[in-house]
């Protein structure tokens, strides 16, 4: 007699409940290829179609459409810089596009974010200079580069966190690559610190005496900083958000113990 027998209900395969299930590692695997929209694994699919999950065009995850981005594909040079600018554009709307463009290529990026931040504090350091203010350019151009580093570590481990709790796959790589593409932006901070503290000498001495006892100069600066700072949590917040299941060149080819999947695309 047939026996009609329904499996226990399970989330669908690659999706954030079947990763919860499995474990949130599962999809965190760099190896697997994901919808870089929903995060589902395509790995098993064929290669034409849609996401089953979010009917996004699954071509349109492929890793060769990482090209890599003008400084990965020309290497660290003062033109491929500019060009890697030129090419983020000063509009956000160009930014999710570029990012979809860079390659989860660590070290091919990590040049990138060193030359932003010691560029950063040059220009940070000749502005002050300019202003006269030459204890403050000598600090700014020495202490610069570790500080600004350090503020990019710290945003990597605060990406990882944020995308932990939203079941991206940001992982160090990711994160990295990230920040460092965004990190041209540290170089509008150094242009505004400077600026900022010579508009606070002149326009926040009333503040000073008034509302805040910072003398205007230090306000000033600490204003223009913050404000390319926000700049370059903003590339990063663009940046993240293309790159949240970005795949790596090699994702969907590789066999990863453990997960089933096999050598594919
Ligand atoms: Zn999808």
């Amino acid at each position: 007699m047939a026996e009609t027998r329904t499996p226990p209900a399970r989330p669908a395969a690659g999706t954030r409940a079947d990763a919860a299930a499995r474990g949130t590692t599962a999809l965190l695997d760099p190896h697997l290829l994901l919808c870089e929209s929903c995060g589902y694994d395509l790995t098993t699919l064929p290669q034409s179609g849609s996401c089953p999950e979010c009917g996004a065009d699954r071509a349109a995850s492929s890793p060769a459409l990482r090209v890599g981005s003008p400084w990965q594909v020309r290497g660290a040079s003062p033109m491929a810089w500019l060009v890697e600018v030129a090419h983020l554009g000063p509009h956000p709307g160009r930014w999710r596009a570029a990012f979809g463009r860079v390659r989860v290529d660590w070290p091919a990026s990590r040049s990138l974010l060193v030359a932003s931040v010691v560029l950063a504090s040059v220009v940070a350091g000749v502005g002050f200079a300019l202003a006269g203010m030459w204890l403050t350019a000598g600090i700014a151009a020495i202490v610069g580069p570790l500080l600004l580093h350090t503020l990019t570590a710290i945003e990597t481990v605060g990406l990882r966190m944020f995308g932990r709790q939203r079941s991206w796959r940001i992982t160090s790589d990711v994160a990295w690559v990230v920040v460092a593409h965004a990190s041209p932006a540290w170089v509008l901070a150094g242009v505004l610190t400077p600026v900022g503290s010579l508009v606070g000498a002149r326009v926040l001495p009333w503040v000073e005496v008034f509302i805040w006892p910072v003398p205007g100069v230090v306000s000033g600066g600490v204003i223009g900083f913050l404000a390319g700072m926000f700049v370059f949590e903003t590339v990063v917040f663009f940046g993240v958000r293309r790159c949240h299941f970005a795949n790596l060149p090699s994702a969907g080819s590789v066999v990863t113990p453990g997960s089933g999947t096999t050598a594919h695309g």
